[in-house]
Formats: C-alpha cells, sequence, structure tokens
C-alpha cells in the first residue's frame, strides 16, 4: 500500500504525488494537523481555516476515488516522524509520497521522516510540484544562484520554450478499501475562526479554483497590465490564497495562461505575458529561499543592511497595524488586509515601504504581521515581498527610491475609490482631498481621521540618512544600490 502525505498540495487535479502513489497501487492519503508549528510559523487563522475548508471537498473528492483521506495530529514537525512510522506500520505501507516544500524546517522535517522511513523499510519518495523548475536547476553560468530577477526569467522562459512542464493525469479510482477517511475539524485550537464574511471572498475547493483561473484567463489577463497596478478594479487573478495551499498549481496557471496567448511567453498579448513574469516572480523568490538559507532564518538578503538602526517605535508600529497612521491610502490597505485576508500587491509595496522607510521600522516586524493576517502567507514570497521594500533584498528596490503614499495614492487610486470603500469616513472628500486630507486645514478634523502620524518628507530624510552610510557590502560593492 501507498501513502499519500498531503500539505501544501490540497488538490485532486495536477498534484503529482497523489498521481504518483496512485500509479503504484492502493493508495491511502495523509494530512497532518501540526498547531504549535502553525503557530511558531505565524500562519494565520484565516489560512489554517482556508486549509481545513478546502480538505473538505478535497476528501469528499478522493472518497469518491476509494482514497480514504486519514487525519493526524503531529503538534510540532518533531512529531513528524514518529506519526508517519506509526502509521506507516499500522497499514503496512510500502512507500510515502510527498511534494516537495522549501524552507529550513521544511528540508529538516522531511529529511528526518525520510531518515526514519528508511529505518522501518519504508520508502520515501519526493516530487518536485510547487514549482516549475527544481531549485539549484537555474543557475548562472558559473553555477552560481541567480540573485536579478531579470536573468533568472530569461533562462526560465528559454527552458519553458524548450520543454513545457506537463500537467498530471488525475488519480483513477480504485477498489473500494475498509478504512474510513476521517472528519475534518471544524478549527483548530490558537486558530479564531474568520468572520463569514472573510469566508465568503475565499471559496474552497478547486473547483472554485479552477473557475477563477478560467475567467481570468478568459476575462481579464488581457488587461492585466493596465489594470494590475489598480486596487479598486479586479484587475488581478486573485489567485494567490489558492496557490499557496496547492488548491491550484502553477502549472494549470501557465498553461491558461500560454493558452490565452497562443503558447507564446514574450509576446503577443503584454497582459499574458506579464502575468506569466508574476508567475515567475513566485518561482524566484522559492528559488531564493532554497539558495540562501538565511532568509528563511529572519536574516537580510543583504548582510550589511543589518546595520541599519531600525527604530523601536511601538505606537507608531501598532498605528500602523490598526490603520491609523492618518495618511488614507496607508490606513485603506491596512483595513482591507485585516477585513479579507488579502491585500493588493501595490498596497502590499507601499505600506511596507512607508513602515520600513517612514517610519523606519525593523521590516521583520511588518513581515511577521503580514504573515499572521495573510489568507496567501508564504514564506518566499512574504520575505522577498518584504526584503524588496526595506532595499534588504535580492534585486530590491534601491534604497534612494522611497515611494511617497500620497503620490502613490494619487497615482493609481486616482477617484480615491479604494480609499472611499475601505475609510467611509472619508467618502465625502472629492478626489484630491481623499490622499491627503490632513492639507484641508480644519476640515479633516469634521471627518474624525487622525492626523498623519509622521512628517512623509523628513522622514524620508532620515530613512536616506539610515541607508547612505552603511557599510560595504561583502560581495565587494559600495554600499547598496
Ligand atoms: P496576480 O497578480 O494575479 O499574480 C498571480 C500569482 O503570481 C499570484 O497569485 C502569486 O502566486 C504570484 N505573484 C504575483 N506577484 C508576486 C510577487 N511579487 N512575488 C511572488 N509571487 C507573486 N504573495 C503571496 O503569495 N504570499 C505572500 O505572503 C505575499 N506577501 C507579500 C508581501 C509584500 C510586502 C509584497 C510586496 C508582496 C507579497 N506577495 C505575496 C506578492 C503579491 O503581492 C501577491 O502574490 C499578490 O498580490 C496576490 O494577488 P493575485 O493572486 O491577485 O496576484
Amino acid at each position: 500500500m501507498q501513502l499519500i502525505w498531503l500539505r501544501n498540495d490540497l488538490r485532486l487535479h495536477d498534484n503529482t504525488a497523489l498521481s504518483a502513489a496512485t500509479a503504484r497501487g492502493p493508495s491511502v492519503a495523509l494530512y497532518l494537523l501540526s498547531a504549535e508549528q502553525w503557530l511558531a510559523h505565524d500562519d494565520a487563522p484565516c489560512k489554517v481555516d482556508f486549509w481545513l475548508r478546502n480538505l473538505r471537498p478535497l476528501s469528499q473528492a478522493l472518497g469518491e476515488l476509494n482514497i480514504p483521506l486519514l487525519i493526524r495530529s503531529a503538534p510540532h514537525w518533531d512529531d513528524a516522524p514518529g506519526v508517519l512510522v506509526a502509521l506507516c506500520n499500522e497499514l503496512n505501507i510500502e512507500a510515502v509520497h510527498v511534494n516537495e516544500e522549501y524552507g529550513v524546517h521544511e528540508t529538516r522535517r522531511d529529511t528526518a521522516v525520510s531518515q526514519a522511513l528508511d529505518a522501518s523499510a519504508v520508502a520515501f519518495h519526493h516530487y518536485l510540484d510547487q514549482l516549475l523548475f527544481k531549485p539549484g536547476s537555474v543557475l548562472t553560468k558559473t553555477g552560481t544562484w541567480f540573485k536579478v530577477y531579470s536573468q533568472f526569467r530569461k533562462i526560465c522562459h528559454a527552458r519553458l520554450q524548450g520543454a513545457l512542464p506537463r500537467l498530471v493525469a488525475p488519480p483513477k479510482a480504485q477498489a473500494p478499501m475498509a478504512i474510513d477517511s476521517d472528519p475534518i475539524p471544524e478549527q483548530i485550537p490558537g486558530f479564531d475562526t474568520p468572520s463569514a464574511q472573510l469566508r465568503a471572498l475565499w471559496p474552497a475547493g478547486e473547483d472554485e479554483a479552477l473557475r477563477r483561473l478560467e475567467y481570468f484567463a478568459q476575462a481579464q489577463i488581457h488587461c492585466y497590465q493596465d489594470e494590475r497596478d489598480m486596487p479598486a478594479k479586479p484587475g488581478t487573478s486573485q489567485l494567490s490564497a489558492y496557490l499557496a495551499a496547492g488548491v491550484i498549481s502553477p502549472r494549470q496557471c501557465l498553461h491558461a495562461a500560454l493558452q490565452a496567448n497562443q503558447g507564446e511567453f514574450d509576446s503577443g498579448s503584454v497582459g499574458a505575458v506579464t502575468w506569466i513574469n508574476e508567475l515567475l516572480w513566485r518561482e524566484f523568490y522559492k528559488h531564493i529561499l532554497v539558495g540562501y538559507p538565511r532568509v528563511s532564518r529572519h536574516q537580510a538578503f543583504r548582510p550589511e543592511t543589518e546595520a541599519v538602526a531600525w527604530r523601536t517605535a511601538p505606537d507608531e508600529l501598532a498605528a500602523w497595524k490598526e490603520a491609523r497612521t492618518g495618511l488614507p491610502i496607508i490606513d485603506a490597505a491596512m483595513r482591507q488586509l485585516l477585513a479579507t485576508g488579502w491585500m493588493h500587491n501595490r498596497l502590499r509595496m507601499v505600506v511596507a515601504m512607508f513602515l520600513s522607510k517612514n517610519l523606519l521600522i525593523d521590516w521583520r516586524e511588518g513581515e511577521r504581521f503580514f504573515m499572521r493576517h495573510l489568507i496567501d502567507g508564504d514564506l518566499a514570497a512574504n520575505n522577498g515581498g518584504w526584503q524588496w521594500s526595506a532595499s534588504t533584498g535580492t534585486d530590491a528596490a534601491p534604497w534612494f527610491r522611497i515611494f511617497n503614499p500620497l503620490s502613490q495614492s494619487a497615482k493609481f487610486d486616482p477617484e480615491g475609490l479604494f480609499i472611499k470603500h475601505w475609510l467611509p469616513e472619508l467618502a465625502g472628500l472629492d478626489s484630491k482631498d481623499i490622499h491627503n486630507p490632513a492639507a484641508m486645514g480644519g476640515l479633516f478634523a469634521v471627518a474624525g481621521y487622525p492626523l498623519p502620524i509622521v512628517n512623509l518628507s523628513q522622514t524620508r530624510e532620515r530613512a536616506l540618512a539610515a541607508f547612505k552610510h552603511l557599510p560595504a557590502s561583502p560581495d565587494g560593492c559600495r554600499g547598496i544600490t
């Protein structure tokens, strides 16, 4: 008998490990509940709830193929080897199949599981699935990991044009087994159930993920380039939660985008090309996580930036977290995050730069807060996005190019529609005043909206000074660029 151990791959279709296991013979599926580990990783309650909600339709779909889904508890990943060995002995399992996961803890867990299974004469097979390319297989000519996204992307394009990763056939029905699926818990202690409104925004299941992909590829992808930066428009796919939980695969996304663009990677629809390149940003940051493990240990990609004198400013940090900075675009974005578990990409960059530059608060504070609230929280993408914004990361925003939240607001939410949606107390302001009510003098007080917590130009200068005098980077570059 085969065991498929499901993790962030909660789908039946195009699931490499699942199809490989079932091709070998009768299979059972397993999912581990790891509450302590999830808490230690700052996994958001809405994300944990999303996993549970997706397990239900998956269990049903597997059940229709007579593949039972077992649920076991391994509170910490250190418990995983013992739980797996016990289950393999109980069910007389020949081999365990998993899709690879990346990150220091994930790798340590899988190594320990593989060794424990080996000692019990159970095979452990792992497959590339979460990514298009195996980390370590896309390297520079001199055999080093890419640090520059555009160079990484160029190689990816060339390889994909040569051989597109195929979709994996779904598993076939097997003969019924005398093993029942376990019920999926409603809730995990330590993780509050999110609001019904939040849940309704992110319906569970592969059907929903495929519906979103199909709609986006047919109706929206060609406008992606023009609308992706406008938070008031539904210009992006909103697939990140499904990709992060593995309810849909990057291969499925890539195939749909290529189909919408007659198979072209770098010509044809600009929107489709840009969207494929975003899938490759996802790929890039996961490769960075493996190539430079320090980023998954809370360290800056650029070691010299560890010398930045981050401020301890608990009141300002709290105002940022609680959406009361007095800067409408920042507060609207933070309200979106708190209410929906998601934030528009443009605004993730704007609020991250505001925290790390204008407030000069350590990017790790923001990274952790995002992780605790995002339904799509993903270590590689979140860390990559934060280190990009804080200019501490690979291929990051240059330290001297600091977004001004007011001009970002006027440029990307020109009518203030996004702000008005999330800050209804400002709904009466016109499209000029809405970005900066403080500039109206006394009138802002009528709305009961706070004054900005900082002066943007002074804090910009402070950030520039903090980065300007950093020591040279270890690879010989003068400071950071
Ligand atoms: P689309 O624009 O439709 O893009 C399609 C897919 O490509 C996304 O679903 C995502 O999987 C991937 N993608 C797009 N942009 C990026 C990017 N810049 N980096 C990596 N992958 C990308 N994304 C996460 O999935 N999880 C996170 O925890 C996360 N944290 C972030 C934190 C910060 C500070 C920043 C600046 C960005 C972060 N991102 C994160 C990237 C990006 O904001 C989201 O992937 C995107 O907003 C999701 O919306 P969408 O599915 O509509 O994206």
